[in-house]
């Protein structure tokens, strides 16, 4: 018998997800993405001998991967391995005090306690709460496509006994009094490109996550599993072609019969799924056609998660006393992060995530050399359209400035090699509507059902998956996605449905 076709637009781990699980579940699957890497926001820049992953760092849930190998009849561990990192992150204020985020109850308590003595048992009560939407939220419904309204009321009373119609912030505040502790345990969001001030409360889930496996970090850096996600691919008959800019979708009588890509070659297939930005997706590659028009200018109107600006530097020297994640919180953090997502500009001051992966693996620079990044949550261009030719040089010294001056001395002198990315590159490299890092705000009206569903609800044949779709951004997101979208896609192919992807409520097309 021969097998059906799929071709998946984009190489995002979504779509890597995404393709692994069709070519494993039967299907012939092509992969074309536009960039010369694949990895999307998990790409990898080398420079002078350094290897900076460009995105992702905080591996957490290492078991949505496992499934994923596993389904495939591999064992995850044959193609990358996952080191534990601790403390989880090192949190810093510049007040001077710091807090080690770690896994071991005991540390928390003596920390949480040097900090402010009430709060011990507060967050024994927010952790209690964290696990109980971690269950619902994520283990229950964080990989089951939500495509009918009803499937919406029916978690309803679910999603109100949680008080997710309450921020991450507004929540954590009713069990925790300290500001510097309140902003430890409600930071998370911004990890998926949401406020913590009007994201759900539903977000709170990440931190009984993070508890209940740890944080990881490939060896070899992200990029490794991005390129072990791509050997298991190809091992199993996939292809992959890259610097395959799709430019159309095709439709024929209501259905998706294939893409044309951007040197006119035309490609047919049975089904097509988009990794790509959702408002690329349709206002661009489905722009030719009425539904594209009217949904990409519908998805056009809703809230877009912030941009990220960020700094690759290479050190020489080693910093062995740094921790592999920190946070540096500014003196601002409601204001700041309102203008993160509001704009109209920069900011003056800012709050930084410092990546030093040299911590964990020190393969990813020259011997005796540091590999670092350093990121700030900006504003996408829609809330400030800032020219980042102008302003990004100089944004980036007054970075480099204060992380010099907060924890890496020297940092001038010992720089070997530098580059930046910024709003305009995530629009232009990724084709990320207005520059966004995170796609659309992951707001409870913009969540599940709410958020582009997994499968086109008037095109057939067509899917979407990534950060754009249910459940949204972050790794366990994207590659809950996959396995969402994957188990749609196999059930209306009459395929069955592979270990580990499930059953979707409403199978048929
Ligand atoms: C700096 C940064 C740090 C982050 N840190 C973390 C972290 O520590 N932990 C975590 O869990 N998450 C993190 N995230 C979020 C996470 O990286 C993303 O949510 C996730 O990787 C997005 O995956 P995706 O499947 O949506 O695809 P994307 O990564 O968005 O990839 C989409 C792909 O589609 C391609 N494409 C677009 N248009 C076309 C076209 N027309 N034709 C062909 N190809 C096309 C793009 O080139 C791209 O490769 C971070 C994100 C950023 C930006």
């Amino acid at each position: 018998m021969t097998r059906k076709t799929a071709l998946v637009i984009g190489s995002g781990l979504g779509g890597l997800a995404l393709a692994i699980r069709l070519q494993t579940g039967g299907f012939d699957v092509t992969i074309l993405e536009k960039r010369d890497k694949p990895g999307g926001r998990a790409y990898v820049y080398e420079d002078a001998g350094f290897i900076f992953d460009a995105g992702p760092t905080v591996i957490t849930d290492p078991s949505c991967l496992e499934d994923l190998f596993t389904a495939a009849g591999r064992r995850l561990s044959d193609y990358v391995e996952l080191l534990p990192v601790s403390p989880f992150y090192r949190l810093s204020w510049e007040d001077g005090s710091t807090f080690d985020y770690v896994n071991d109850q005991d540390s928390l308590d003596q920390q949480i306690k040097a900090l402010s003595p009430a709060d011990v048992q507060g967050y024994r009560r927010f952790l209690t709460y964290s696990q109980r939407v971690f269950r619902t939220g994520y283990l229950e419904l964080g990989h089951v496509p939500f495509l009918n309204f009803r499937d919406m009321v029916r978690v309803a009373p679910q999603l109100v006994r949680l008080e997710s119609y309450r921020s991450v912030y507004a929540l954590v505040s009713r069990f925790i009094e300290d500001p510097r502790l309140r902003q430890a345990f409600s930071f998370h969001s911004l990890l998926v490109g949401g406020n913590p001030f009007s994201t759900s409360a539903i977000y709170a889930l990440i931190h009984a996550l993070e508890r209940q496996w740890g944080i990881f970090f490939p060896r070899g850096g992200t990029g490794s599993m991005v390129s072990g996600m791509v050997r298991l691919f190809e091992d199993i008959g996939g292809r992959i072609r890259l610097s395959s800019p799709v430019a159309r979708i095709e439709i024929e009588g209501g259905r998706a019969t294939g893409v044309t890509t951007r040197d006119g070659e035309r490609m047919t297939a049975d089904v097509v799924a988009s990794n790509a930005d959702v408002v690329h997706t349709y206002a661009t590659l489905m722009g030719s056609h009425e539904r594209g028009r009217r949904e990409g200018a519908r998805l056009a109107g809703k809230r877009f998660s912030n941009s990220l600006f960020v700094i690759y530097f290479g050190l020489l020297g080693e910093r062995p006393d740094l921790a592999h994640h920190t946070v540096l919180f500014g003196p601002r953090y409601r204001e700041l992060i309102r203008e993160v997502f509001a704009g109209p500009g920069l900011a003056e001051d800012f709050s930084l995530y410092l990546h030093a992966p040299c911590v964990t693996d020190p393969s990813l620079a020259p011997q005796g050399c540091s590999a670092f990044y350093v990121l700030s949550p900006v504003p996408h261009l829609g809330a400030a359209p800032i020219d980042w030719a102008v302003e990004g040089p100089k944004y980036r010294d007054r970075i480099l400035d204060a992380v010099e001056a907060r924890c890496i001395p020297n940092l001038r002198r010992d720089l070997v090699t530098c580059r930046i990315f910024t709003p305009e590159d995530f629009k232009t490299e990724l084709n990320a509507h207005l520059g966004t890092a995170f796609a659309m705000e992951p707001t409870l009206t913009q969540s599940a059902w709410f958020r582009p569903h997994n499968r086109d609800d008037q095109i057939s044949g067509l899917y979407l998956v990534g950060a754009g779709t249910h459940p949204g951004a972050g790794i366990p997101g994207v590659v809950g996605s996959a396995r969402a979208t994957a188990a749609l896609m196999l059930a209306d192919a009459g395929l069955p449905v592979v270990p580990g992807a499930s059953a979707p409520r409403d199978a048929a097309a």
